[in-house]
């Protein structure tokens, strides 16, 4: 047994549609992949290099439920497809990356838009306005040897019923392959890495009561409360 100085925090893990947790070890997000979404964000639509930043695993949560988090007054809904890694690996090339996915899942990367927006004028690191608690809410993960690797169909979120933001997998302006090449020129992937793969245009705000429902063509849907 490990001579730990403090109680060892638990591992993180998400459930598994048909049973079964996947361990997560870290959770890469990219920004402005849709053209659409960085139109209305303000930003340029054409294919510059890709920009990540990162979330912590245990901001994932299955719960079905998002509580409001604190220090903020404008949160949003961003609607993502979730890429789980099987295996990692450094310079990894394209015609090969997707052997590396062991599985997908609907998420929603909620943003304290407003802490953002700072940030991003100051110059300053997104954390405070991405990975705070329970930011990551998201359905069990689907194998893809059940469900395929899914590089087109829907991507819709519904808010209280209504569509708030839609688009089609195919318009990533990185593909999921293009993803996991580039992040395995910087960083050593492993399995357990997570990617979240950006929003399609729409993204807008939430209160408590509101009900978030994410459809991804391929997955289950996922419903989500915000309380
Ligand atoms: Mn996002």
């Amino acid at each position: 047994m490990t001579d730990y100085v403090i109680p060892a925090p638990q591992t993180v893990s998400i459930p598994v549609r048909g049973g079964g947790q996947f361990p997560v070890r870290r959770i890469y997000c990219i920004g402005r992949n849709y053209a659409a979404h960085s139109i209305e964000m303000g930003d340029n639509p054409d294919r510059d290099p890709p920009f990540f930043f990162q979330k912590n695993a245990n901001n994932l949560d299955a719960s079905g439920e998002f509580p409001y988090p604190p220090m903020s007054q404008d949160v949003h809904y961003e609607v993502e497809l979730l890429v789980a890694l099987k295996e990692g690996g450094t310079n990894i090339p394209v015609a090969q990356a997707l052997d590396h996915v062991w599985g997908y899942a609907p998420s929603l990367d909620m943003t304290r838009r407003d802490l953002q927006g700072e940030a991003k004028k100051k110059g300053r690191p997104w954390e405070v306005g991405k990975a705070f608690e329970r930011s990551a809410p998201m359905g069990p993960l689907e194998a893809a040897s059940d469900v395929g690797h899914l590089s087109s169909g829907r991507i819709e979120l519904q808010v209280n019923g209504a569509v708030a933001q839609e688009g089609d997998l195919n318009q990533m302006i990185w593909k999921v392959p293009e993803m996991i090449a580039y992040l395995s020129d910087y960083f050593a992937l492993e399995a357990g890495d997570v990617i979240m793969s950006g929003t399609p245009a729409g993204v807008g705000p939430i209160v408590r009561g509101d009900v978030m429902d994410v459809r991804i063509e391929g997955l289950q849907p996922l419903s989500v409360n915000v309380i």
